[in-house]
């Protein structure tokens, strides 16, 4: 099955390229320490933190609590290390909003069209849309800029 994350707010910047590789990703941005752990052993989520004491604690200790200790104080070697200690792939990338953390739906052009810049509008032909934002998703030039971000970040450490 799919690893499913929490961030901490010390790794927060990590939520919005999890969500895009499609990963699960709570970022909970005004919980303490405990209502990370709780949520975490609740909802069966890997917690990412760089916070020593949350490693410490006994249900990390017992194997309850799945903590990866970020080592990287910056982005790009926190998500190699995610990428290669959980083995992580782009398999799911482009279907969950980076915002929200929910599944986008695929929608037709023609029902969106009216939203879409002109140049967007003839050069991509599939769109995804998230439910609760109603942000429109295209692989356009910032997606790619992302994805192949994500993947260098993957070859790097293959
Ligand atoms: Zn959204």
């Amino acid at each position: 099955m799919e690893p499913k994350f929490i961030v901490d707010l010390n790794v927060g910047r990590l939520a919005k390229w999890l969500r895009a590789m499609g990963y699960d990703t709570l970022f909970p941005e005004e919980a303490g320490d405990n209502q990370l752990v709780r949520l975490a052993l609740l909802e069966n989520r890997v917690l990412l933190t760089r916070d020593q004491g949350i490693v410490q604690r006994r249900a990390a200790r017992l194997g309850q609590l799945k903590v990866v200790w970020l080592v990287s104080t910056d982005l790009a070697g926190q998500l190699q290390q995610v990428v290669r200690d959980l083995q992580l792939n782009l398999d799911g990338g482009f279907s969950r909003c980076v915002r929200c953390n929910v599944t986008l739906d695929l929608v037709a052009k023609e029902d969106v069209a009216h939203r879409l810049p002109p140049y967007v509008y003839q050069t991509q032909t599939q769109f995804m849309e998230c439910g609760q934002c109603q942000r429109l998703y295209w692989r356009g030039t910032h997606w790619v800029h992302m994805m192949s971000k994500l993947d260098r970040a993957c070859l790097r450490i293959a």
